[in-house]
């Protein structure tokens, strides 16, 4: 039985022990062998072309099945010269090519538009940084000009940077100190009343932290360029990708130095090259590529009005057979969800003399679960208006182009992710409305709520949990998604009390 030989690109290193390694340095790899091992490789290696089975066994003087099963493994980690582990070195060598100059090789999303429109939603809400410590230098000698104007403006009297613990980024809980803008009264500090950064203003967008810069862009490397997508945290996402607005191919000058910045910086992130669907590795990213197509295809044709059609139609490609029973499902995966949340609710330190902590955004997205049930789950299940059938359309297809579901265990836990993550955002934008004393639900309303999921959704305490979650957000939001949205109103009781409102 003819074997394939080893790849070319890899080596073998002898030790004196008579064992040795073999390294792989296009996988950064590096894999100990056994003098059986290293006999076995040296034949691979030697042959050239297909080498005898028989022949390697009798070289080494091993049972024939230990050989085939060392080869087989040999084979399963792409060391040997198959066609697939020949389309996966010619993609990681197209992905290096794209690392090397990554500002050369830039792949907007065909059509996709975006102007800012400078409504200064981004710069509140949460801590705004890191800001680098070569940020800083920069702004050194300018801050002595900025910074009576900011304390003016604002009232303050803070340093306009904070050191903020990077609690919980390590096993004791300590973690790298991050310098962040500081905040007053839920912005930045230098945001002025106009919604312009005052960084900017007085020294140009490049002067600002590499976080400020790069938002609302999301830049991710694959083998074929980086990927430009529009973050939908962007809070005027409907008005600043309108029609109206320019390509994003006309900002590819910005969009060059930026992504030059992120590579030397060393943020840059790197898609999954081999998503896993169903359990079972691609054989290459061009495979996703393939079933990437179809999913924008569906999503390109759907008229957004009906989730429940798009998601079924997501679904079904990704393999979903209707398996009933999401139901029950829902409630449970809704509770494993709400409990760590009260859990960073109840840590988050009481505000006192010198610190006011904001969990806006946190309680939102608790009082949101807490009603996700009956007629008002099934009311954000429902179908959309124009406006929020067309962020609807506009979300997927640019979660898709920035490679979101494929950054999940799985790809279809990926696409259960997506699926949860706007039903959340239209039971927040349910509660903000409520809140104000609004039944109607309103595009800027589900743009608000989406902004709210999506951060958590991308949280870092969180990422754990969605990962432990990730095959009952299978179950629920893709296996039995047409279920969960038939029987919605039934999850819980008929509501029979009698309800007063007082101020
Ligand atoms: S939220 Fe979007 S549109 Fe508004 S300032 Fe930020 S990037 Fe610009």
């Amino acid at each position: 039985m003819s074997v394939p030989p080893l790849r070319e690109d890899v080596a073998l290193e002898p030790r004196d022990d008579g064992g040795g390694s073999l390294s792989d340095p296009l996988f950064g790899r590096r894999i100990k062998l056994d003098a059986r091992g290293l006999g076995i490789c040296r034949a691979l290696a030697r042959a050239g072309g297909p080498a005898e089975l028989d022949a390697i066994a009798s070289e080494v003087g091993a049972p024939l099945e230990v050989v085939r099963g060392f080869v087989d493994k040999l084979v399963a980690l792409d060391l040997c010269a198959t066609e697939r582990a020949a389309v996966r070195v010619a993609e990681r060598r197209a992905l290096a090519r794209v690392m090397r100059e990554p500002a050369r090789h830039l792949a907007t999303l065909a059509g996709a538009r975006f102007a800012c429109t400078m409504c200064g939603s981004c710069c509140g809400g949460h801590n705004i940084g890191p800001v680098s410590e070569a940020v800083l230098d920069g702004l050194g000698a300018a801050m002595g000009a900025i910074e009576p104007e900011v304390r003016a403006a604002r009232r303050i009297d803070k340093p306009v940077f904070v050191v903020l613990p990077g609690a919980g980024r390590d096993a004791g809980g300590g973690g790298d100190a991050q310098v962040m803008c500081q905040v007053s009264d839920g912005s930045c500090v230098f945001l002025d009343d106009l919604g312009r950064c005052r960084i900017h203003a007085a020294l140009g967008g490049d002067k600002k932290p590499l976080p400020c810069r790069t938002f609302p862009w999301e830049l991710v490397a694959t083998p074929g360029g980086v990927r430009v997508a529009v973050q939908r945290e962007c809070r005027d996402f409907l008005r600043a990708t309108a029609d109206e607005q320019p390509l994003v191919d006309e900002s590819r000058a910005e969009l060059e130095a930026l992504v030059a910045a992120l590579a030397e910086a060393g943020g840059l992130p790197v898609a999954r090259s081999l998503p896993v669907l169903r359990g079972r590795e691609l054989d290459s990213w061009a495979a996703w590529e393939a079933i990437e197509s179809e999913l924008m295809a569906i999503v390109a044709t759907c008229d957004g009005v009906r989730p429940r059609e798009t998601f079924a139609a997501l679904a079904a490609r990704l393999g979903a057979a209707d398996r009933g029973g999401a139901g029950a499902s829902f409630q449970l995966w809704r509770e494993h969800l709400k409990s760590p949340l009260e859990t960073m609710r109840r840590a988050a330190p009481a505000p006192d003399e010198r610190v006011r902590i904001r969990i806006d955004a946190l309680e939102l997205g608790l009082e949101a679960l807490e009603h996700a049930r009956g007629w008002v789950l099934a009311r954000a299940l429902g179908e959309h208006d124009a406006e929020v059938a067309r962020l609807f359309k506009s979300h997927l297809e640019q979660a898709l182009w920035a490679t979101t579901i494929v950054q999940a265990s799985s790809v279809e836990a990926g696409l259960g992710r997506l699926v949860a993550e706007w039903v959340l955002a239209r039971l927040i934008a349910l509660v903000r409305a409520r809140r104000v004393k609004r039944f109607h639900v309103t595009a800027q309303d589900v743009q608000d709520g989406l902004t709210i999921a999506s951060f958590l959704f991308r949280h870092d305490d969180l990422r754990p949990l969605l990962t432990q979650l990730d095959p009952l957000t299978t179950a629920v939001f893709v296996d039995d998604v047409s279920g969960l949205f038939a029987r919605a109103a039934d999850l819980d009781e008929p509501d029979r009390r009698a309800e007063l409102v007082k101020f």
